[in-house]
């Protein structure tokens, strides 16, 4: 295929001749990518809610991953589709953006997408429909401010974000440990958040995952962990008022920058080298010593001989450190990462109150752990469960709960979970349609449908009668004007989600709701497909 230009300048498109296309227009277009996106957004359905099911997807290699995050689920699947693919990315922009709901993105672009289905077989143009979604998404958008509810919290009575981050674990596998991992989470946040500007620093949070011991075992450390040990056994495994020296530079003689060759002939030839080696090694160690320095910590290996060395100058040493870890120990110490040993002077070392290595186990697995900083601000989560699977489900759990509370240090506003907020918002805009009078009203309408297909979901995942549930849900709301009224998928006997605790940032349903009508909207205005270089 080629781009011309005919004598006015306007451009052509040129297909070469005999080569057929594979090609969609118009209609067929339309259903094609509905299909393949209603593919998609029907094997998340299943795994949405506290009581949706999780999945387990095998890759190439045989890898097993178990895992209820959407975001994560559609990432390991592979799609070919080129539709499918823009879910994956919906998914991603609201995992991104948000961090949480994932899964429910995506569901709701299926059931929009499903609703347009029929809007197109009734015969309404594509570009109304996307249009009637458009409005109806800035009705809910501004219905659902409406009915948010905005909470007050300080660092010492952080109830409300333990709360709405327990919603968010709920519905993963982690589910049997949730008051302590939610607490563990907002802790976290808590700890670096700057209150005043309303902002979290998520580069100040690590989470370090370790297979072994139980998930209650996962803990917040207030300093920095690193997945490392001391470069030698021996040396002492605790140590106290520590002075840190953080290098980029490695303890090793400097290399020419040219490929060179050197022929040793005799001994003593060999042993001018080696002293010559110790020499630098010698010097390194002491500038090290000289500053006060009493660990080095080095983003770089050294050799046996500067180990030892070590060792023998009674000097700790951590070496192969990561650079994000370099920076993380940096802060939290207070010290500067040199690049030079001549750059080294006692200021710009590091401080901890204790540095010690934990071990675990029978296992050869050792970690270091840097506690009593002076600038608390770097924490780490430490992540523990029986094997590497639920290690790995619980690192995404956490990561979904801290961008809850983080969302929710921004702004403190929360709307009811268990279908709720979309239960209000598809009566709302039902009532709106009502009042627009051109074709448009079909399409408004047929985005309320949609809303009530996460209820349905809800409802259908814990075991109850998709539309009965919603029936009586919405009943309920309509009778007594409750907008926190849901559908009770823990069954506890009480659809009042405010009761039950149920709850999700105003934020995270907000992006929800428009991120899954863009998708639908540029979905609805492709009506070509051409796959290049395809024959039919
Ligand atoms: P996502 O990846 O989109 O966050 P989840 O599987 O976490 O998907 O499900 C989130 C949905 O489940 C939200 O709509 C939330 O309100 C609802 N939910 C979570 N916990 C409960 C509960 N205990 N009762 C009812 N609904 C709940």
């Amino acid at each position: 295929m080629s781009l011309a230009f005919d004598e006015n300048g306007r451009p052509v498109l040129i297909l070469r001749e005999q080569e057929k296309k594979a090609r969609l227009r118009g209609i067929e277009a339309h259903k094609a990518h509905i299909l393949a996106a209603k593919t998609v957004a029907s094997t998340l359905r299943s795994s949405l809610g506290p009581k949706g099911l999780d999945k387990i997807i095998v890759d190439g290699d045989g890898g097993v991953t178990v895992t209820n995050d959407g975001a994560t689920i559609l990432q390991e699947m592979q799609v070919e589709n080129e539709i499918a693919k823009l879910l994956v990315q919906l998914s991603k922009a609201q995992d991104d953006e948000i961090g949480d709901g994932t899964t429910g993105v995506v569901v709701l672009a299926g059931a929009l997408l499903q609703q347009a289905e029929l809007l197109l077989d009734r015969g309404l143009h594509p570009i109304r429909i996307a249009d009637g979604f458009e409005t109806a998404c800035d009705i809910a958008v501004e219905h659902l401010k409406t009915q948010a509810d905005t909470f007050e919290f300080t660092a010492e009575d952080p109830e409300q974000l333990v709360k709405t981050c327990m919603t968010s674990l709920g519905s993963k596998i982690v589910n049997r440990d949730l008051r302590h991992l939610a607490e563990v989470c907002v802790d976290a946040v808590l700890s670096v958040a700057d209150l005043e500007r309303r902002d979290v620093d998520f580069e100040l949070i690590k989470v370090v995952g370790k297979e072994g011991g139980a998930m209650e075992d996962t803990q917040l450390i207030k300093g920095v962990i690193i997945d490392k040990q001391f470069s030698h056994p021996q040396m002492d495994k605790e140590l106290k008022d520590v002075k840190i020296a953080i290098l980029t530079c490695p303890f090793e003689p400097p290399k020419p920058k040219t490929k060179h060759k050197l022929n040793v002939k005799s001994k003593e030839e060999f042993e001018k080298l080696y002293k010559q080696e110790q020499a630098y090694f010698t010097e390194m160690v002491a500038q090290v010593k000289a500053s006060g320095a009493t660990l080095a910590c080095s983003q770089w290996g050294f050799d046996d001989e500067a180990n030892h060395l070590l060792l023998q100058n009674d000097l700790p040493a951590i070496r192969w450190i990561g650079g994000v870890e370099m920076e993380l120990i940096a802060i939290a110490t207070n010290g500067n990462i040199v690049p030079r040993f001549s750059d080294l002077t006692p200021e710009k070392l590091g401080t901890a109150g204790t540095v010690r290595e934990l071990s675990f186990g029978t296992t050869k697995d050792k970690m270091i752990v840097f506690e009593d900083c002076p600038n608390q601000k770097a924490v780490t989560i430490f992540v523990r469960g029986g094997n590497q699977m639920i290690v790995k489900e619980t690192e995404r759990s956490i990561h979904d709960a801290l961008c809850v509370a983080r969302n929710l240090v921004r702004e403190s506003t929360i709307i009811y979970g268990g279908g709720a907020a979309e239960i209000t918002c598809s009566l709302a805009v039902s009532d709106a349609a009502d009042k627009h009078s051109n074709v448009e009203q079909y399409a408004i309408r047929a985005f309320a449908n949609a809303l009530d297909d996460i209820p349905m979901a809800l409802a259908a995942n814990s075991g109850l009668d998709p539309v009965g549930t919603l029936a009586a849900v919405k009943a309920a709301q309509v009778e007594t004007g409750n907008s926190f009224l849901g559908v009770d998928c823990a069954l506890k006997g009480t659809n009042d989600m405010k009761a039950q605790g149920v709850f999700d940032p105003l934020s995270s349903k907000v992006q929800q709701f428009r991120l899954a009508t863009q998708m639908v909207k540029m979905i609805l205005k492709l009506d070509d497909v051409i796959v290049s270089g395809a024959y039919q």
